[in-house]
């Protein structure tokens, strides 16, 4: 990976272009993967590690068919809490990170799930992605979630660099202009799903393709 980055011209440039022709933030819209509150929303996001989005689904209903809330998790058995998130994988441990994660928000943050990056991620098994994820879909932060289509896109094109998500994410918040922060995510998401994909990104249809350094330097991916 090189460590060219576009200018802040270019920067401005790609957000703005990709504010013309991606999708934003849906009004109204529910939490992550659909969760309607702050807990469900972290607890959808630990699932999520490592599995598909239909699969994290699957879990997650499971588990809230049981319990909605950090007591009602902890009430029940571990082989319950494993049987009901066994679609998402990794379920043993996943399991005995849930009921860490419901264990610190009781008795640090009397059960409600704190608002700022920092509380997040003092809690047991919420690391940046999950933080970011949270602060921007539950609680409407001017934050931008990367995960793996948003941490491809940034490097691909130089708008961020960074060998990890969390690495990416801190790059790209200290380049992004403060216009581009409340929709960002969502722009660069559907970009890499939809143009800048992992296997065949349309680089000939790509509405930035005059300023990605991946593509000035290879022609292609
Ligand atoms: S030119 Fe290709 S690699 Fe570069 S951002 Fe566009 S689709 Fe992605």
């Amino acid at each position: 990976m090189t460590d060219e980055l576009l200018t802040a011209e270019a920067v401005e440039t790609v957000y703005r272009r990709l504010a013309e022709t991606m999708p934003g933030r849906t009004p109204g819209a529910k939490g992550p993967k659909g969760q309607p509150d702050a807990f469900r929303s972290c607890v959808s996001c630990m699932l999520s590690a490592q599995s598909r989005d239909a699969n994290t689904a699957a879990a997650a209903r499971g588990l809230f068919a049981l319990a909605t809330t950090p007591q009602g998790i902890l009430d029940l058995d571990d082989d319950a809490i494993a049987a009901a998130i066994k679609p998402c994988g990794l379920y043993n441990m996943k399991t005995r990170n849930l009921r860490k994660f419901c264990t610190a928000l009781l008795e640090e943050h009397d059960g409600v799930v704190p608002n700022t990056r920092k509380g997040l991620m003092s809690l047991p098994g919420i690391g940046r992605k999950c933080a970011d994820i949270v602060l921007s879909f539950t609680f409407g932060e001017d934050v931008i979630a990367v995960d793996t289509h948003v941490h491809r896109v940034c490097n691909r094109l130089g708008l961020a660099r960074g060998k990890t998500e969390a690495k990416t994410a801190q790059s790209l918040e200290d380049r992004t202009p403060d216009w581009a922060l409340h929709e960002g995510h969502f722009w660069l998401l559907q970009f890499g799903k939809q143009v800048c994909n992992a296997r065949s990104p349309k680089c000939d249809r790509c509405p930035v393709s005059d300023l990605c350094l991946w593509y000035a330097r290879d022609g292609k991916v």
